[in-house]
């Protein structure tokens, strides 16, 4: 087993986190505020490189391994504030330029990947209904094939860049009878009549990408976009979903090593009846665990995304490490707060964002609940 990284690897982390905290973070208070998405940070992002880094050098990518693209990943969250920025671009880069580019055509590929990793398309990938979230293949939307095209009737809900995306990748029942061998997915252009993308809705954290409603309302598209092959949608979900759960999280790991530098900064700064407030085991200790939560969730992600590189079994891994980086991020960014005192509570600070920005990981890609469910399977039970 080799801990090491190679020179080019931290060559590539150290130029990811220095463009990140230089690039990547301004207005961010305004924009959490405000709940506004800028397309302008996109743009820089993605004319760093970011959403082409794992992407194969033959599709106009990097060629990266998974375990350099998590490495700069982290890099990325260390240097950039904004946790919904680079949680965006952790959801383009797993769920639908994977889903593109292991189940499109060359056509599909052409004309739809390389928008994504310029930066120039931001898509959408829709599953989550009213009525089906976490059981995701008892969705309702439906396609039904008439002569060259398929026509699509539901509502997803709860999709990530829903609002402005230029194209979504969509699960629907083309045969409801078979339940989840009955689902399909699709490439659905924004401006086909009958895909109404709603209006952004508010929410707690990640404010700075929006999410929201998508309807399909009598929305015919061309067969050619049937996404893989009929009746292989919930495999596409379940290969794709296996990527965004192992690798998603990524950057709030970076996330949580800029909380401790700053905790650690503050503890020592801080003074209080004469000492400085990390001679207290009561402030020095959350750090001291925010560290191991740090350390523990490398060891877990770099883990899930070498045997990804080799192509290996790593559901337990993957179901693992989302766990794990969820919760961890949220309990070290509790702890950043508690140990500010009321300055940790003010929002110039940032890190209240951070308390809010961690609550999402829980949920999208699968809540904790249903990763443990998928642990718990995988150990017989
Ligand atoms: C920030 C954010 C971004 C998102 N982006 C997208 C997106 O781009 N595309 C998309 O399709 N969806 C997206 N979602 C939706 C997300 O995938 C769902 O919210 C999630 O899968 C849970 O589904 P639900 O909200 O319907 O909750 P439910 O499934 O109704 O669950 C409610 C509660 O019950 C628990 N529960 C349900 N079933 C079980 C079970 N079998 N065992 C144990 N506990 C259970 C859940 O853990 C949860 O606590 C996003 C959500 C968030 C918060």
């Amino acid at each position: 087993m080799n801990f090491e990284w190679t020179p080019s690897q931290e060559s590539l982390a150290a130029g990811a986190l220095a463009f990140a905290k230089e690039s990547l973070s301004s207005d961010v208070i305004a924009r959490d505020r405000d709940g506004t998405f800028s397309f302008e940070l996109w743009k820089r992002a993605a004319d760093f490189g970011v959403l082409g880094w794992a992407i194969p050098t033959e599709y106009g990518g990097a060629g990266h391994d998974l375990v350099t693209t998590v490495r700069m990943m982290e890099a990325l969250g260390e240097g950039c504030q904004d946790n919904g920025l680079t949680f965006a671009l952790g959801a383009q880069m797993w769920g639908v330029q994977t889903a593109l580019l292991h189940f499109g055509t060359k056509e599909q590929i052409a004309k739809y990947l390389p928008r994504s990793i310029s930066g120039e398309a931001v898509a959408a990938y829709c599953i989550t209904e009213e009525s089906s979230g976490s059981d995701a293949f008892h969705l309702q939307t439906t396609a039904v094939r008439d002569g060259d095209e398929y026509v699509l009737n539901g509502e997803k809900v709860l999709i990530t860049f829903g609002p402005i995306a230029e194209f979504a990748i969509v699960f629907a029942a083309t045969d409801p009878s078979a339940g989840r061998w009955g689902l399909s997915a699709f490439l659905a252009d924004a401006e086909t009549p009958g895909y109404t993308a709603h209006p952004v809705e508010d929410k707690m954290g990640l404010r700075t990408v929006p999410f929201g409603r998508v309807t399909f309302d009598g929305c015919r598209i061309p067969a050619a976009n049937l996404l893989g092959k009929v009746g292989a949608g919930a495999s596409i979900f379940s290969f794709s979903q296996g990527w965004e759960r192992s690798l998603v999280l990524a950057p709030q790991l970076g996330a949580m090593a800029r909380q401790i530098k700053e905790a650690v900064a503050f503890a020592k700064k801080r003074r209080r009846a004469g000492v400085s407030i990390g001679k207290h085991q009561a402030v020095a200790h959350p750090i001291a665990d925010m560290h191991l939560r740090l350390e523990t969730g490398r060891l877990l992600l770099y883990k899930t995304a070498w045997l990804q590189d080799r192509g290996l079994p790593n559901l337990m891994e993957a179901a693992l490490t989302k766990t794990y980086l969820a919760e961890a991020f949220r309990e070290s960014s509790l702890a950043a707060l508690a140990i500010r005192g009321g300055d940790g509570y003010k929002t110039a600070t940032g890190v209240e964002r951070d308390v809010r920005d961690s609550i999402g990981g829980l949920i999208y890609g699968g809540t904790t609940d249903i990763q443990r469910n998928i642990i718990a399977g995988l150990l017989g039970l």
